[in-house]
């Protein structure tokens, strides 16, 4: 038996693009789309939030504002969304994006009753645009979709495998959580998501997983209940 029934999986851009930092790794793509198969093979309705950090990040510059950048990145993870949607339905599962900036040609206009009968009926749903406003993360959207979708948890996809007292790529001493509260994570400054994104989650009591994408198994093993990573509740 599966421990989620709905779920809300955030996959950073940078995670999509394996070992080479930027743009799509088709083995990495083809590797996430299998272990979501295998979720959903399992019975649970899976929800996607992708970031797009592989292609940009709001970056102000000279000639450009935040907001301007902002919308860049937020095209970025439009980007993504579409190519994992392909490489899930390469494996036999039925998709729909959904954009919170509309873009009709290409994907549905985001509506939560919409998304909600989607899951119902075993539809990959994939959230993309952000939250189709500038000075937000896919963090915060990826909290905002969960809680709007009543999923039971956001599994945190990440490079790293938990929450860490220190960042462990400097500090070969670093500690890692197995549990968190909202409220540590918050005190003691973790880096996880940003802090919209945290209190949003605290204020819904939406539980948070996190654990790496180095190994695409993760995804089902978490799903299966495995103890691994760090939970944040
Ligand atoms: N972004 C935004 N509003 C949102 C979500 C994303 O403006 O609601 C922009 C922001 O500039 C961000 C970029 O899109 O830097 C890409 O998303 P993010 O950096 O969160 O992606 P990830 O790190 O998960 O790959």
């Amino acid at each position: 038996m599966p421990a989620y029934k709905r779920v809300l999986l955030k996959i950073s851009g940078e995670a999509l693009s394996g070992d080479k930092g930027f743009g799509f790794d088709e083995e990495m793509l083809k590797s996430v789309a299998t272990s979501i198969k295998r979720i959903l093979d399992e019975g649970v309705e899976v929800a996607i939030v992708v970031g797009g950090g592989n292609f940009f990040r709001g970056r102000t510059g000279k000639n450009m504002d935040r907001a301007q950048a902002d919308y860049i990145g937020m095209l970025a993870t439009v980007m993504n969304s579409l190519a994992l949607q392909s490489y899930l339905e390469a494996e036999g599962v039925s998709t729909r994006v959904q954009t919170s900036i509309e873009m009709r040609q290409v994907a549905e206009p985001y509506i939560r009753r919409r998304a909600v009968r989607h899951l119902s009926r075993k539809r990959v749903v994939i959230f993309s645009a952000g939250t189709g406003s500038p000075f937000f993360s896919t963090d915060t959207a990826a909290a905002l979709r969960a809680v709007e979708i009543g999923a039971d948890v956001l599994l945190l996809a990440k490079n790293v495998d938990g929450v860490y007292d220190s960042d462990p790529a400097i500090n070969p001493n670093a500690k890692k959580y197995d549990k968190l509260t909202y409220m540590d994570v918050l005190s003691q400054n973790l880096k996880v998501m940003d802090l919209s994104a945290i209190t949003l989650c605290m204020d819904n009591k939406l539980p948070l997983y996190v654990f790496s994408l180095k190994n695409t198994d993760n995804m089902v093993r978490v799903i299966e209940g495995a103890n691994m990573g760090t939970v944040i509740s």
